[in-house]
């Protein structure tokens, strides 16, 4: 592996010194571990040593032991593999507190068997008549059993006594005939008039099928419709979905949508260093009518960003800039008028003339092509090469693309939908187009700077290992092979850690296990470099590390005082 650098090869360790010259001791140590540190050589390393919120030195056991004091925790990996904690630039994770503990979340069960198992189970929980729910976050072609989809009379077999509302990404929510009932659809009667015309599906005798279909327009009235987690229920929701994040490795998000009661919920958390999550913010006032573009061009000149700290911070505008251009997750083509794409200039330029950074949705071909187009003209009176300009989710980017942001200094923040909708994509887009989406070697390959998201917790799952065996297998974790276009585990990882460090904002403080960096670290149960491929996805962590603090923990630490 070209990146590997030996132990022995490390050489001297060096530390920072405090002002006497003398070594520090450290507070928490591990050894006798794979340290993958993701720094710009990839150093593999054995152990590391942490004072305080950040790492003070990274190196061999021998060297890293000689800053044991006696009140030193010191963890023994035994062997095991340390990454740096995971970032995800850009989730709806305050939006999915206000849901979180009401779903069935399905994120990570590759079993159909399993999913039924737990529908039921929850079912038998709420009681009768209560909802058993999820709003996206999963497909069925995870199922490695049994990909196939859920009839109404099956979840009324399973669930008989409750309504159930599956949705399924943004395709399509399955219901059963309590679910329709609790809607108001029904044979013989009108749709219910919140609902988008044509996505109730009906067999040819009128009488529903417990089908929804028809992209996010036919999801969001059925989501809009589910009960939230009560008001006196959301900070133990907001603490739920933060302990899933840490207990899949994820320890930083660029926030979509990052406003509102579970933002304060999370201030007053970090206020007692409670918040094991670090949030960047990615917001500001987008317009949805040429009107509203001159209101928000105001706000956009007083735009305050980073002032905040490591753990919350206001950092980029986005994700919308002009609300009529937001394209549809399953949507072929866009079609957007020059008019309207005026208006996304106006919008581009006032952001760029105040010298912010912009993470915008841009995902079919033609939008990012159109977006680009604009982005060249404001380019032209205001130069944005050095303010981190990203497009995201791109799940249609191509080459050409590619370059003409490279050009502008523009970064390309990747969602990979295809995670979860993989499947979807062939049916939806035929095998040609959907087999290129990600194009992850392109995007590699262009050098461009780049960094993973999930676009979670609808749009996608949020699980990064997921994520990380579908850029380097090709493959859903239910098995099926859904693109021709995979990358390094070295490459995926960097992208989801390093690379995001640029997103986010911090790369001074995150992505990567280096002295001076805070202490926010994954120990994994088995090795991500070396375990086969199509195993990738079954990495779990053993203990999430932010700022040096256990956030997560399957097992006692092995160590000693
Ligand atoms: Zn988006």
């Amino acid at each position: 592996m070209r990146r590997l650098v030996t132990c022995a090869a490390l050489g001297v360790l060096v530390v920072i010194a405090d002002v006497s010259g003398q070594q520090p001791v450290a507070d928490l140590i591990l050894s006798n571990g794979k340290i993958v540190t993701v720094d710009e050589r990839f150093t593999i390393a054995q152990a590391m040593a942490v004072r305080g919120e950040r790492i003070i030195a990274v190196g061999t056991n021998q060297d890293i032991t000689r800053l044991a004091g006696p009140a030193t925790q010191r963890i023994d990996l035994r062997g095991r593999t340390v990454i740096p904690g995971l970032i995800d630039n850009h989730m709806h994770l305050l939006r999915a507190a206000g849901t979180w503990t009401a779903e069935l979340r399905w994120d990570g069960v590759y079993s159909r068997k399993q999913a039924i198992d737990m529908l039921r189970a929850r079912a038998k929980a709420v009681g009768p008549g209560q909802w058993v729910f999820n709003i996206g976050g999963w497909a069925t072609a995870q199922f490695a059993d049994d990909p196939k989809p859920f009839t109404r009379e099956e979840l009324d077999r399973i669930a008989p006594d409750n309504p159930v509302a599956l949705q399924e990404s943004y395709y399509q929510v399955f219901l059963n005939s309590r679910g329709l009932e609790a809607f108001g659809i029904r044979q013989g009667a009108l749709d219910p008039e919140d609902f988008l015309t044509g996505t109730v599906q009906r067999d040819a005798a009128g009488k529903p099928t417990g089908i929804i279909r028809g992209d996010i327009a036919a999801t969001r009235p059925v989501a809009a419709r589910l009960p939230k987690v009560p008001a006196d229920q959301l900070e133990a929701s907001a603490k739920m979905l933060v302990a899933d994040m840490n207990r899949v490795g994820l320890t930083s998000f660029g926030v979509a949508g990052c406003n509102g009661e579970v933002l304060d919920i999370m201030k007053r958390w970090r206020m007692r260093n409670q918040l094991n999550v670090r949030l960047f913010c990615i917001g500001g006032a987008a317009a949805g009518s040429p009107a509203d573009v001159d209101r928000s061009i105001e706000t956009i000149a007083g735009m305050k960003l980073y002032d905040g700290d490591e753990y919350i911070d206001d950092v980029v505008f986005g994700e919308s800039v002009y609300t009529p251009l937001h394209d549809r997750m399953f949507a072929v083509d866009s079609n957007y008028s020059a008019d309207q794409l005026a208006q996304w200039r106006r919008m581009a330029m006032a952001i760029a003339q105040a010298g912010l950074p912009l993470h915008v949705h841009a995902n079919l071909t033609d939008t990012i092509d159109q977006f680009l187009d604009q982005v060249e003209a404001v380019n032209r009176v205001y130069p944005v090469r050095n303010l981190r300009w990203a497009l995201a989710h791109l799940n249609q980017v191509n080459a050409s693309h590619l370059e003409r942001m490279k050009k502008l200094g523009m970064y390309a923040a990747v969602h990979p939908w295809g995670v979860i909708n993989g499947a979807i994509f062939h049916d939806s887009f035929g095998e040609a187009a959907a087999n290129d989406l990600s194009p992850f070697d392109a995007i590699q390959k262009s050098g461009i700077a780049w960094g993973f998201g999930s676009d979670g917790s609808a749009a996608n799952q949020y699980i990064p290992m997921t994520a990380l065996h579908y850029a380097v297998t090709g493959k859903l974790a239910g098995g099926r092979k859904v693109i021709r276009q995979t990358i390094s585990r070295e490459d995926a990882l960097i992208a989801y850690t390093r690379k995001n460090a640029y997103f986010v904002f911090r790369e001074d403080d995150l992505g990567s296990i280096q002295r001076g960096k805070v202490a926010d670290m994954v120990v994994l149960d088995r090795d991500y470099l070396t375990v086969p491929a199509d195993e990738i996805k079954d990495i779990k962590p053993v203990q999430t590390f932010v700022s040096g603090r256990i956030v997560y923990n399957s097992e006692p630490v092995v160590g000693s005082r």
